[in-house]
């Protein structure tokens, strides 16, 4: 049996998403911007494709979605741009985005710093989680933006975003949310809260890869990324991926649709392997799950090294995850686990399974018998491991 539990990676394209962009590679292959009928055979299409997108977080006509190749493009963007208006300009010197964020967010920032910018990192807490009065107390009034991700890739953990673009608006502090694991799991509403730019990626949520969005409210302002022409009025030139805007758009709708439907089911799920693996001795989830999305676990098995255990995994045919897919190849613990505290020999132990509404329950079970022998195996086998269960949670 093969069982792919590494959605938060990538995930599969749906076959319906599929079916709406196949006739637009061979078919309808026209440059929307040509004057001819091979450009305005896109057109409709492409249209429809982007009111799914507007529609799927509720923008208004007046905000504007700009279509980029990815998360990481519009992340980058989004900072890069504030230093080059406020910071550059000498009107501001300092940025915050928490210590968790996506290497697309950390990795920008250090950059910024490199060029002078102040950079406040926000700690997470045992939990995984920010709070709200830390953000308070980092706010100063040389702060041109806030980065803080709706959902965490790792643990699911779910920030605060309405009450930070409350205080950041209030603050006059201009505030990014990626919301690359919040789309299909979390109801966004544009017009409902107070967030400027907000970042999400098709193939987060069943969309084809290699294209996403950034989102800007009415009124905001980004510096044109791609210098060259008028695509995107003007802020990112380039000719447009009109498969992936059209797929782009599918998998949203039926994405914002699977919320209602299909996630009850997925958390069934995901609820069920975290308690059975839960029943193994020394073994502990980071976030509560009223706080985490419904397909995320970020789960330790003391003595067990996340490497072996996903070794083990996939010789039994699951895909699964201990850290950023883009650091897979980076035997580095989980960013997240060194954030909340653990100890080392914790840190190394975090495994993270991400479901999705293709998951089902005969892979569940399979799983579950897999994770327990690989336990029993690898415990056997540790040196450092001895079976004293003891109160982890209090330990963290
Ligand atoms: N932001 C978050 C929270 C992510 O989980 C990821 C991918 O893992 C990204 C950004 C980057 O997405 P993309 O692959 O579209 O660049």
């Amino acid at each position: 049996m093969r069982v792919y539990l590494d959605n938060n990676a990538t995930t599969i394209v749906d076959p319906q998403v599929k079916n709406a962009m196949d006739p637009f590679f061979s078919q309808y292959y026209g440059n929307p911007n040509s004057l001819h009928s091979f450009a305005s055979d896109t057109h409709i299409d492409l249209n429809t494709g982007l009111e799914k997108i507007y529609a799927g977080i509720h923008a208004s006509k007046e905000d504007s979605i700009v279509i980029t190749s990815c998360a990481t493009e519009s992340n980058n963007w989004v900072i890069k741009s504030i230093y080059f208006e406020y910071i550059l300009s000498g009107r501001k010197d300092h940025i915050i985005v928490s210590e968790v964020e996506h290497p697309s967010i950390i990795a920008t920032a250090k950059f910024m710093e490199s060029l002078g910018v102040k950079v406040t990192y926000l700690p997470i807490n045992s939990e995984g989680l920010i709070t709200l009065q830390d953000l308070k107390n980092s706010i100063t009034e040389k702060t041109a933006l806030v980065s803080i991700m709706w959902a965490n890739n790792e643990t699911g953990a779910i920030f605060p975003v309405e009450e930070i673009g409350a205080y950041c608006k209030q603050k006059g502090v201009l505030f990014h949310t990626d919301a690359v694991q919040a789309i299909g799991k979390i109801k966004i509403n544009m017009q409902a809260l107070d967030i400027d730019y907000l970042t999400f990626s098709a193939h987060k949520f069943h969309g084809p890869k290699g294209v996403g969005a950034l989102f800007m409210k009415k009124g905001k302002e980004l510096i044109p990324l791609l210098h060259g022409g008028e695509h995107m009025g003007g802020l990112r030139s380039g000719t447009l991926n009109v498969p992936g805007i059209i797929g782009m758009g599918k998998a949203m709708e039926l994405a914002v649709d699977a919320i209602d439907f299909d996630m009850p089911d997925v958390k069934e799920l995901r609820d069920h392997l975290e308690d059975e693996l839960l029943k193994i001795a020394d073994t502990f989830v980071v976030t509560p799950r009223e706080h985490r999305t419904d397909n995320t676990m970020l789960i330790s098995f003391r003595g067990v090294e996340g490497e072996s255990m996903l070794w083990d995994l996939n010789k039994a045919g699951i895909g699964a995850s201990t850290g950023s897919a883009c650091a897979s190849e980076n035997l580095d613990s989980n960013p997240v686990m060194e954030a909340i505290g653990a100890e080392a020999d914790l840190a190394h132990t975090a495994i993270r399974f991400s479901l999705s509404r293709f998951t089902t329950k005969d892979e569940i079970d399979y799983t579950i018998g897999v994770v327990n022998e690989a336990v029993k195996r690898l415990r056997g086998i540790s040196s450092s491991y001895a079976y004293t269960p003891k109160n982890h949670k209090s330990e963290l």
